[in-house]
């Protein structure tokens, strides 16, 4: 409900804003020829601005608008990417395959990478280790051993998807 009357206002400024704007425009044209020197321009902008025969409250009012306007477009977008920002920074864990996966997320050079990415013991929840040469990976603590699962660089490459994509749901 607040999103619908928050997009209906955002919409009504902007038709005010518009509106304003058109009409200078258009009593600007009306008052003036169609082609202008540099000076006549300057001596136009001289004599309706700074000897307010152009109505200030209308400069003003847009001027206000416009910032308004500025203000609430620029604040949307920037709280979306810093509440996706905290989003995927808590997806650290996922199943691949039937297979549990964690990771951490680490800033290196200003660029978030994925570390310590491990499967998890199936049996008894313990990270385990593995053996790319093999294909395979060992439980330290019970022993159990997995083999022919997806190659951590995919699970690496799919998790990267599913953040760019939104795919990934906050465990
Ligand atoms: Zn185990």
């Amino acid at each position: 409900m607040s999103k619908t009357t928050n997009s209906e206002y955002k919409i009504a400024i902007f038709g005010a804003a518009v509106s304003i704007i058109f009409t200078a425009i258009y009593d600007w044209i009306k008052a003036k020829p169609i082609l202008y020197t540099l000076k006549s321009i300057l001596g136009w902008i001289w004599n309706n601005i700074f000897k307010f025969e152009l109505p200030v409250w209308q400069i003003i009012i847009l001027l206000m608008v416009v910032l308004i306007l500025n203000k609430i477009l620029k604040k949307s977008p920037k709280e979306n990417i810093e509440e996706n920002f905290n989003d995927w920074l808590n997806y650290t864990e996922d199943s691949f395959d039937g297979l549990k996966w964690k990771w951490i997320w680490q800033k290196v050079f200003g660029k978030w990478n994925i570390e310590n990415l491990s499967p998890i013991c199936p049996e008894c929840g313990t990270t385990m280790e593995q053996y790319n040469m093999m294909r395979s990976a060992t439980c330290p603590r019970c022993d159990h051993r997995i083999y022919d699962f997806k190659s951590s660089s995919k699970i690496e490459a799919i998790i990267i998807d599913n953040v760019k994509r939104d795919l990934y749901k906050p465990l």
